[in-house]
This record gives structure tokens, sequence and C-alpha cells, in this order.
């Protein structure tokens, strides 16, 4: 629930979004965290006594969401090594002011998947319970691994289909939203080869089923192709990566109404700064291998008509925190999807990502988050890299944020 706020909040202007009220002349009124009323000038009721007028150079667009974030990690060369290094005071520092780095540009929710202890759902609940400012957290708590997986540094290892099961109830029980399964190998983890299969399906589905009967979300990390299949016939709700695509995965997808986390800007990432700014060269060489099928599998998840959303997969080298303009332009320009369907994955379909219908939408009763962008996002995906403002809760911070934060 947002902060409530004394003070109402009115913002008149160009409104544009993918699902929701658009007006060429808008209005959206927030009180007390809530909007209130979003849509054409003319239908507005009288602005509430004693309200602050946002001035606004632009469009009114709503707030973007990250389905795919590590709040833990700054984005250096060497994730595994910088994760290692710290305990969980320093890693929880870490993580709000990585929350604070993703409002700052426009992004008013993330899921974060995977952290070593309970850090991001400290910061989820401190925001949540408005002890502080910040985007809306939603986090899997630690991610569950198996023996020799990947990521196990951001998660627990675990075996067996009682173990999984029980693993989730623990998650769930110490404030995870959801649940994160590392079905595959990865790219960061030194020695672990990107494909192999690290559950059997019945271990993913345990876990599954627990998080799925208590409302909650499954994401699966999945780059090798029968792992993929495994995580989506065993119940995942999101596929993070899904470097391999074929036609019958594309069924089970559909099949299942399964997202699709694209995370193109972890792999542009390591290509683009990798070999010169240090990261292990054993993960440089994993991304060289897969950039070419993954964004294939991604043209060929868009071209069956299946949800993409945005997540950056923020924390993994060089990919700062705050960079789902970025990954929206990525999606238009590597995958072929329009400006108008960048600005739904960056929005409504991410939204889904955290089972929320109310976030990626600015709706009468939805909660007070937007932005003013320079440009229309709907004709030109890159207006949502100019933000202007930034609204969380009916509340203004992003020009307060910036000021404080070094933004790398
Ligand atoms: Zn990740």
């Amino acid at each position: 629930m947002p902060v409530a706020h004394a003070r109402p909040l009115v913002v008149r202007g160009r409104l544009a979004q993918p699902d929701g009220p658009t007006a060429p002349d808008g209005t959206v009124m927030v009180e007390a965290g809530r909007v209130t009323y979003a849509g054409p000038s003319g239908s507005a009721p009288p602005a509430p006594d004693g309200a602050y007028e946002l001035p606004v150079e632009g469009t009114i667009v709503p707030g973007l969401v990250d389905a795919h974030v590590h709040l833990t990690c700054d984005g250096g060369p060497d994730l595994q090594a910088e994760v290692e290094g710290l305990g969980p005071a320093a890693l929880t520092v870490k993580a709000l002011a990585n929350a604070w780095r993703s409002l700052a540009r426009g992004v008013v929710a993330v899921r974060d998947l995977g952290a070593p202890c309970g850090e991001a759902v400290a910061v989820a609940e401190a925001v949540a319970e408005g002890r502080l400012h910040g985007p809306e957290v939603a986090a899997a708590g630690r991610a569950l691994t198996a023996p020799g997986g990947h990521i196990p540094y951001l998660g627990r290892v675990e075996r067996g289909v009682e173990a999984m099961g029980r693993a989730a109830e623990e998650e769930l029980r110490d404030g995870a939203a959801g649940i994160k399964l590392v079905a595959t190998g990865g790219i960061l983890t030194r020695g672990v080869p990107i494909g192999n299969l690290a559950f059997e399906e019945d271990e993913l589905a345990a876990a599954a089923e627990v998080a799925r009967a208590a409302g909650a979300w499954v994401a699966a990390h999945v780059i090798g192709l029968e792992g993929t299949k495994r995580a989506v016939r065993a119940g995942a709700t999101t596929l993070e990566h899904a470097t391999f695509v074929d036609d019958e995965a594309v069924e089970l997808i559909r099949d299942r109404g399964v997202v699709t986390v694209a995370t193109l800007s972890a792999l542009h990432a390591i290509l683009r700064h990798g070999r010169a700014g240090g990261v292990p060269e054993e993960s440089v060489l994993k991304a060289e291998s897969v950039l070419e099928i993954h964004t294939e599998s991604m043209r060929r998840v868009a071209a069956a008509g299946l949800s993409l959303a945005t997540g950056t997969d923020a924390g993994t080298p060089f990919n700062p925190h705050g960079g789902v303009a970025a990954e929206a332009r990525l999606l238009v320009q590597e995958v072929g999807l329009s400006p108008s369907e960048a600005f739904a994955a960056a929005t409504t379909v991410a939204a889904r990502c955290l089972g929320r219908s109310d976030l990626g939408r600015i709706v009468a009763g939805g909660p007070g988050h937007l932005l003013v962008v320079e440009g229309d996002p709907g004709d030109d995906v890159t207006a949502l890299d100019r933000v202007r403002s930034v609204v969380w809760g009916g509340f203004p911070v992003g020009p307060h944020l910036a000021n404080l934060l070094p933004l790398s």
C-alpha cells in the first residue's frame, strides 16, 4: 500500500498508456496515495482543496516495472565475487540504494529474483509498511538452486521433492512474494555449464505447487531447451531468459499463459563491456555463445504473439539498476516489437509477472504512480529514457533521489 500523503496531487497534460484511459488533454488526481481520477480533463472533478499541481512538460505515462532484478548487486564486473565478499548488512544497504536508483529512473516496482539472505524482502517490507519511500519490491527471497547449480550465492541449495516444497514454504513464510527456481545452469557462475538440467520436473513442480497454492508467482531461470519445457510443465508463471525456444516450447508457453522475461540488457552489457571491463572470461564466452540464439528465441516468442516483459537482470555486470527504458528499446531494435508493444512490455506485461493488475496503468483506485516523459512512448519507445518527473504514491520523488544518488 502506497504511503498516504497529506496533500492531494493533480497532474494535467497529454495522458498515454498501453491499457487505461488516454487523452490528449488529460487529468490525473491522486489522494492518499491512490488515483482518484484519470481521464479527459473535461470530465474531471474539481481539484481537491490544497492540491499540489505538478508542472508537466511532456506526456503522462504509467510508472515502469522491472520484472527481474538483483537489488543486492550493483553491476560490477564479477557478480559472484561482489556478493560473496559482503555480509547481509552491507548487502541490505546496497539493495536499498539500488531500489532508489530504479525509482529515480521511473521504475516504480521491481521483482527481485534472488538475494543471499532476506535483503530484498527487508526493503520490500519497509516500503510496503510506509517506513521508506522506494519502488514497490516483490522479492523471491532466496533462489532455489540444485547442488552444483547456478547462483548458490543468491539462494539456497536444495535437492528432492520434499525439500523443494519445504524450501518454497519457508521462503514465502519469511516474506517472499513468489519463488525463484533455478532450473538450469547460467552465465555468471563459474564452472556451471549454461544449459545443464539442475532439477527433475517433480522437484520443480513441488516448489511451484506450494507457491501457486499461495497465489504467488513462480519465476524460472531457464537457458537450456529441456529445462525450459520442464519449468513450464512444472508450473512456472514466468520464464527468465528462455534462451532456447522451439515450436513445442512456444506451444507450452501459450497453453500455460506464461510470460517470457527477455533480459536482453544483461547479455548486451556483458558483450559490450565484458573483456575490457574485467568480466570473467568464462562468462564472456558463455554470453557470446548464446547471443544469437537468444535473440532468435525472443523473436520466435514475439512472432507467436506471446507476452514479453521487460526484465533487465539489473545487478549483473555493467547492468545498473533502472534500465527498463533501455530494455524496452532493445525489444524494439533486436526483437522487432512495435513501440507500443514495448511500452506495454515495460508496464502492464511486466506488472503481470508480479501478479499485479493494478500496476503499469493509471486507473482510478490504483496506486498513484506515474511519470512525465518527453515524447510519446507509444510512437517512440526512447521517450521512456527521457523521464522528467517521477511520482510514487502521489508523491513527486524523482528529482530528490537523483540529487542523492550518483547514477551510474
Ligand atoms: Zn537474474
